[in-house]
């Protein structure tokens, strides 16, 4: 029988695609290989969140040229899909010269059994691509338009999964928060990233961008299905943004034993001034009014996030905003990531990516240390 290895960079949605992936692969006759050196075919699970994850997957290509001219084997199907998808064929073909083939994770689809890696979590996708275009990502270009799954097949997908014995459900989304509103064009952003020659006065002013819905936020309502499920014992969902985590949400939350006290709200930044040059939408004020009317609500929250050091023109008053937003949240998670300009996206075109290397290192350290001295788990993403 042919063989598949699949490679995976980058974070859990990734993951999830290629439990699905390899699913496909083996209804189709193939079995998994966890050598690339032995496979007849290599799935190769892209991440472009940052050059450096970029990078690792042509050091990949580069290790597999070096060992088949030592050991003279022939080449094996190599395929490339996630979010390097952002480049077109021909840009991909010129960068990534082995790669014989290119997968849109849309043709994978959610139709076929899921091969699962971990035995206690499952992750399910309730949506792919995203609506947000925050200015420093990637995300929207290489993933698109934000797309909810229909509501049945979530429920469905869950209700296998109990009877295959998993209790912890984990929902994932780039925002999960706006799960289902594509659809009434509730939450659409201003697509302005979409204009040809947008500018930095097309960026729309923090807060002025957002639309809530009139009824039952959707994924409020998918949470209260799958916890009346019989056997669902934990729900956890990744990501929830702040400006759109309804107060309906928080109610639910409060109520539902079976939602996981832990909350990830990435912040990306303290300071007011590059929440709106990275269009998040919110403000440090209304990021930390709503972490105390979820802690009100929900006194045992912990909360996790993410945060960009040295984005362009980031000084260091920003960077102590930072600091204190962290400081009063009190996160028992951060991922940290220096920023990476990605060709494409509006920071790349519009701000110098201007911080000096060890600006960004130096800050990086920082926020480790402080969140160090408070106790708090402070992750690197880049050490
Ligand atoms: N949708 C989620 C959100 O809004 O937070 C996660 C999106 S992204 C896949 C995961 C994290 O990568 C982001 O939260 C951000 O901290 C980081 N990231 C994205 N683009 C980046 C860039 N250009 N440079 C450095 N870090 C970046
Ligand atoms: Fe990227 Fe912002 Fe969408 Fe998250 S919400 S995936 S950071 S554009």
């Amino acid at each position: 029988m042919p063989s598949v290895f699949i490679k995976t960079f980058g974070c859990q949605a990734n993951k999830s695609d290629s439990e699905r992936i390899l699913g496909d692969y083996l209804a189709r006759g193939f079995v998994e290989t966890n050598s690339w050196r032995e496979a007849d075919e290599i799935v190769l699970n892209t991440c472009s969140v940052r050059q450096s994850a970029e990078d690792r997957v042509r050091g990949f290509l580069l290790n597999l040229d070096k060992y088949l001219k030592e050991t003279g084997k022939s080449k094996p199907k190599v395929i490339l899909t996630g979010c390097m998808l952002h480049f077109n064929e021909k840009e991909l073909k010129e960068l990534l010269p082995e790669i014989d083939e290119i997968l849109p994770i849309a043709e994978v689809g959610f139709n076929q059994k899921v091969v699962r890696k971990d035995k206690l979590n499952a992750w399910v996708p309730i949506s792919t691509g995203c609506n947000s275009f925050c200015t420093y990502c990637i995300v929207p270009f290489s993933r698109g338009r934000e797309k909810s799954r229909p509501e049945a097949d979530i429920l469905q997908e869950v209700e296998s999964l109990v009877k295959e014995g998993f209790q912890n459900i984990n929902l994932l989304g780039q925002n999960v928060n706006s799960y289902g509103l594509e659809k009434s064009g509730i939450t659409l952003r201003k697509l302005y990233m979409d204009k040809e020659n947008f500018q930095e006065s097309s960026i729309p002013s923090n807060e002025s961008q957002y639309f809530r819905p009139t009824t039952t936020p959707p994924f409020v309502q998918l949470l209260q299905k799958i916890s009346a499920i019989k056997g669902v014992e934990k729900i956890t969902f990744f990501t929830s943004n702040p400006w759109d985590f309804w107060d309906e949400l928080i109610e639910e939350i409060a109520h539902n034993p079976k939602i996981d006290r832990f909350i990830h709200l990435p912040v990306q930044s303290g300071s007011n001034r590059i929440l709106k040059l990275m269009n998040r939408g919110y403000t440090r004020e209304s990021y930390l009014s709503l972490v105390e009317r979820i802690k009100v609500k929900v006194p045992e929250v912990v909360f996790g996030t993410d945060i960009i050091v040295g984005f362009p023109g980031e000084t260091d008053a920003d960077f102590a905003d930072t600091l204190d937003l962290v400081q009063k949240v009190g996160f028992k998670v951060a991922f940290v990531a220096r920023y990476s300009p990605r060709p494409g996206t509006a920071s790349y075109k519009l701000y110098p990516d201007d911080v000096p290397a060890r600006v960004k290192k130096e800050r990086w350290d920082i926020l480790d240390q402080i969140a160090n001295k408070d106790n708090l788990s402070v992750r690197p993403l880049i050490p």
